[in-house]
């Protein structure tokens, strides 16, 4: 038996691979490359390159592999693209999600784990925000990954398939030992920027918004370290095995930071100074994002343990000090493509 992680040469399918291997678990990787990246799947792991929604090759990496359950993490992931390009970002989130389920009933795989996210609650929920507030996207793209969670719902009753939705809240670091982490030169999540601000390799940042109403009027999100978030994968494909029940889980840790706050851990844990500006409010980004994060805890068993937010920063750190450092030495992002 064995796991196909779509997405799985990405910055989180990849830390996925990692856990399974590391658990002594077989995956297959399929991606197209897109936005991925060849060397992020771990050695020994098989790529398959193409795409979710070729039902004919999804159903031939099934029989090859003996794959027993799916872990969907290939997406478009850009907030700002998906409202320049609704239908593109609805036709590679929704549309393929769609596509990949009816070949998973057609192959009679029953294990689905869906990578969601906090933008299925949109911006303005309870804070903390249970699993079980009224979704109500903000962005094209909340709205594509909260319509395939419906599809997934639809199609799990009508099917017998069971699947553990996970809604990720702010996802950063990488993994301790620097087998992966965020390999893209355009990401713009915010620990990545502030350490590769540390690191000399950008002009520094921008804090969107010095005057919300939270505590230094800066954003609050609750930031969670990507091995930690895998690790919920693997809980949740131990939990479909043992025949669990289908479920909605957040992922975070259920207390937040503030920009300002992630500023300073990264000049403290970095020992260096860099430019930052501070910048209008960025349209259709909530105040503060926190999960309530009892359920997952309670449901899996899920316990975290790179929680403290100067581990997060650090190894995202030192991933971008060996990532760029090894590869394109003195190079800006900007310009590493
Ligand atoms: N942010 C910022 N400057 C940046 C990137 C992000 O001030 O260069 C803020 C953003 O407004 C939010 C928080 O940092 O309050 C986290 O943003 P990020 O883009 O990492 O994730 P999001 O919560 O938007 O998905």
């Amino acid at each position: 038996m064995a796991v196909l992680i779509t997405g799985g040469a990405g910055y989180i399918g990849s830390h996925m691979a990692l856990a399974l291997r590391d658990a002594g678990e077989k995956a297959v990787v399929l991606d197209d490359l897109s936005t991925g990246h060849r060397e992020a799947v771990p050695e020994g792991v098989p790529l398959v390159v193409g795409d979710v929604g070729d039902e004919a090759l999804v159903l031939r990496t099934i029989a090859a592999h003996q794959i027993d359950a799916v872990a969907h993490f290939a997406a478009r992931i850009v907030v700002p693209e998906s409202v320049r390009d609704p239908l593109g970002t609805y036709a590679a989130n929704t549309g393929k999600t769609r596509l990949l389920l009816g070949a998973l009933v057609a192959a009679k795989v029953k294990r689905f784990i869906f990578s969601s996210t906090a933008a299925v609650y949109g911006l303005e929920p309870p804070t903390p925000t249970p699993e079980t507030a009224t979704p109500d996207p903000g962005s094209p793209y909340g709205s594509s990954k909260l319509m395939s969670e419906w599809i997934l719902r639809d199609v799990g009753a009508a099917h017998g398939l069971n699947f553990v939705v996970l809604r990720y809240f702010n996802v950063a670091g990488a993994d301790p030992q620097l087998r992966s982490g965020q390999r893209s030169a355009a990401a713009s999540n915010l620990i990545t920027v502030a350490a590769r601000a540390a690191l000399g390799m950008n002009d520094g940042l921008s804090i969107f918004g010095t005057d919300l109403p939270t505590p230094d009027g800066t954003g609050v999100r609750d930031y969670i370290h990507v091995s930690d978030l895998a690790q919920a994968h693997v809980a949740a494909l131990e939990h479909l095995r043992r025949g669990g029940a289908s479920m909605t889980l957040n992922c975070g840790y259920g207390w937040g930071y503030s920009v300002r706050e992630v500023i300073d851990s990264v000049r403290r844990v970095s020992g260096r100074d860099f430019p930052v500006r501070e910048a209008p409010r960025r349209p259709g980004d909530p105040f503060i994002s926190i999960a309530d994060a009892r359920r997952i805890r309670a449901a899996l068993g899920w316990r975290p343990s790179h929680e403290q937010l100067d581990q997060i920063v650090g190894d995202a750190l030192r991933w971008e000090a060996f990532c760029w450092g090894a590869r394109r030495p003195g190079q800006r992002t900007r310009r590493a493509g």
